[in-house]
This record gives structure tokens, sequence and C-alpha cells, in this order.
């Protein structure tokens, strides 16, 4: 390379966003194309990538796996969940966690992935670590999808103070010919098939160097089933578990009856006051009626389609304002959380007031508030 042209070049190559985050987001992109269900990451160290995969709504079960617990250890906590979590249920499931071990052994923790990433772990293998990770993840773990990245070592001279390597714990730093052959030999043995990305793009007129970091997406070629997984590989366990959080979910009976409970009050209430403004003005409070009406509005469109139905109709009965549950089913959020409606009356039973033939929930008139 002419020693001008590098100089120029190491003086002003800066990633933006940095690549460590291009990086996280190319896997981001990856789970939102391939939607899977379980993803592990390997070599985790302080769970970043983790804790933006989290968000991602299609992965029920995470894990983290990396041979240094206390890197782990550091930020684990920011996987928790947070108290919105608990006041708002996802509808998906999702399990973290986290176990303390090497890519280099086998652990039946780790079976049943969908989608394997080990983001800059290869080159800190040593070398006997390295021989044993390809039967370790496409052998034994065997995912649909396996991502790798590496540093390119093609790039490194057009990198500020890079002298050997990038980092002081890499046993090696491969080019692209060195990376690409290994991929296909891989990929090769254990029928998949590979393909080369990457993330960092060279400068104009430096094609040539490749990606900083170059990625290789592996594709298991033959689909295989949860069960043959589970029952050809017997091994014994060998990582241990230093975390583990389980989120609130609607789909766990608990969760899903407080979440029905609000909505089946919130919706009746709101009934009632669209009902009561009609007759009696809301006092002297504009602020409150302001806040109440637009919500309001959009209620009263479509109360008004379904009290077309004589009995879905709600009623005023000495003190008590009566909405069928019937009514209260219909609107597409309790219907969606229910599914049906007599998981809904399951659900209220007990836990909510209803007329004495279970067929209404009773309001009190005078109390707005209840
Ligand atoms: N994947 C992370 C950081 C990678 S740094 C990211 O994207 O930012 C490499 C990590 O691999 C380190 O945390 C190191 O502790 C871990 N590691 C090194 N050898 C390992 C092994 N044999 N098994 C599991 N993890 C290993």
């Amino acid at each position: 390379m002419d020693k001008n042209f590098k100089e120029e070049f190491t003086q002003i190559i800066k990633f933006k966003p940095p690549l460590y985050k291009q990086r996280h987001q190319f896997v981001k992109d990856l789970v939102e194309k391939y939607k899977p269900k379980k993803v592990a990451d390997l070599g985790c160290a302080d769970c970043s990538l983790l804790r933006m995969l989290k968000f991602c709504s299609c992965i029920e079960v995470l894990a983290g796996l990396d041979i240094c617990a206390n890197v782990m250890k550091e930020k684990m906590h920011t996987l928790s969940p947070l108290p919105l979590d608990y006041l708002q249920p996802s509808e998906r499931s999702l399990t973290v966690t986290l176990h303390h071990g090497s890519v280099a052994h086998k652990d039946p923790c780790m079976l049943g992935f969908d989608l394997v990433t080990c983001i800059e772990l290869i080159e800190h293998l040593q070398e006997p670590e390295l021989k044993k990770f390809p039967e370790v993840v496409f052998g034994f773990m065997a995912p649909s999808i396996v991502v790798i990245s590496t540093p390119n070592s093609e790039f490194n001279p057009l990198l500020p103070g890079v002298m050997l390597y990038r980092h002081p714990d890499h046993k090696f730093e491969w080019n692209q010919a060195q990376f690409q052959s290994w991929a296909l030999e891989t990929a090769r043995c254990y029928d998949y098939s590979v393909e080369f990305t990457g993330v960092g793009h060279p400068p104009p007129g430096m094609e040539k160097a490749g990606f900083c970091t170059q990625i290789g997406v592996f594709i298991r070629k033959h689909p295989q089933t949860g069960e043959s997984v589970q029952s050809e590989k017997p091994t014994e366990a060998v990582y241990k578990t230093v975390f583990k959080a389980v989120y609130p979910s609607l789909k766990d009976e608990k969760y899903l009856q407080n979440a029905v409970i609000s909505e089946v009050i919130f919706t009746a209430q709101i009934i009632k006051h669209r009902l009561m403004s009609k007759h009696e003005e809301y006092g002297d409070d504009p602020e409150r009626k302001s806040k109440l009406q637009p919500s309001m509005d959009c209620f009263s469109d479509y109360l008004g389609k379904l009290v077309v139905e004589k009995n879905m109709e709600p009623f005023v009965n000495g003190n008590e304002f009566y909405i069928p549950l019937a009514t209260i089913f219909s609107f597409p959020k309790v219907n969606r959380l229910c599914g049906s409606f007599e998981k809904l009356c399951k659900l209220i039973a007990g836990k909510v007031r209803l007329s004495s033939d279970g067929s209404a929930v009773m309001l009190s008139i005078e109390h707005e508030d209840e």
C-alpha cells in the first residue's frame, strides 16, 4: 500500500455509528428478517447485544455464554425486567439466561436455538478451542442460522495505532481469504451454506481492503426437528447458570387475569361515563371533562353500533349501573386478551362486581372513581 495514502487515511477513519453498533445492528436486522424465537449469543461479554435483542418481539428465549463470568456479571442486572414490564406485561413470553462456560464445550442448555451469534469471538479463541468450535456450534448446537464476525486484517493498515492486532487478547486476525476458506470448509462439513458480508466500509479507492469487520452468515441446509436434537445428543451439563430472568407475560395466567380485570373495569367505566354524560352535566370541572372527552368519542361511536342489539344495552337499576359482559367482550382489547367469552367469565369471576346472574358488570352510580 502507498505509504502516503495510508497515512492520509489513518487520520480520518472513524466509523459512524461506531463499528460495534454497526455489528449489533447487523444482527438486529437479521433477527427482523428471519424472526428466530430462540437466540444465543456466544462470547456475549457485557451483554450489550442481548440488551438490544430483548426488544425484538419475535424472541422468546435469549441466552448468553461467556468464559469470563465477571464481564457478564458487570451489567447483567440490566437484563432484568423493569417496573413497566410488570405494569404492562407483554403478549410474548421472554426468558433471558446467562451461562458461564466455553464454546469449546458442549452443554445441553445450548440445544434448540434458531440463531447463534458469535460477534468478535473466534479471534479470542486459543488454537485448541478454535478446533473444537465448529463441532460444538455447527455439529452439536446446529441452529438454523449462525452469524460469525471477526476483524479483517487487510483493513488494519487503515486503522490508526494498530500494530499487530486490534486487541491485546486476539490470538489471530484473518484476512478475507483466510476467513472465507475456514468458513467454507466449516459450512461444507456441517451442511450449511455461507454468505460473506461485513460492516465498516473501506474508504473510496481502498475497496480491495474489504469491510473492517468481516461477517459470515451460515444457513443450515436441512431442517432439524427439536425432538431429534434433544434425544440424539445426551450430554452432561457443564455450564454454570449465572443469571435468569423470566419476563412477565400475558401467556402467564396470573398476569393475563390482572390485565383482563383492569381492562374490563376500564371499559365499563368509560361506557358508564359516556352514557351518564348524555343525561347530566359533568359538574364544574372543565379540565376533567376535556380529558375524558376524546377517549369517549371513539367509544361512543362503537357503543352506538353495539347497543342496537337489545341484550347488550347498559341499563340503570336503583343506584347501580349495569354493563352487560357481552358488550364489554365485544370491545377489541378485551376480546383479544380473552379470546373467548367463557375465558372472560372465568378470569373475572370473584374479582369484578357482577349482577346476580353474572351477565353484567355493576358499577355504583354515585362513585365515579369506583
Ligand atoms: N461479542 C461481544 C464481545 C466480544 S469480545 C460484542 O459483540 O461486543 C470476546 C468475548 O469472548 C469476551 O468477552 C471473552 O471473554 C469471550 N470468550 C473468549 N473465549 C471464550 C470461550 N472459549 N468461550 C466463551 N467465550 C469466550
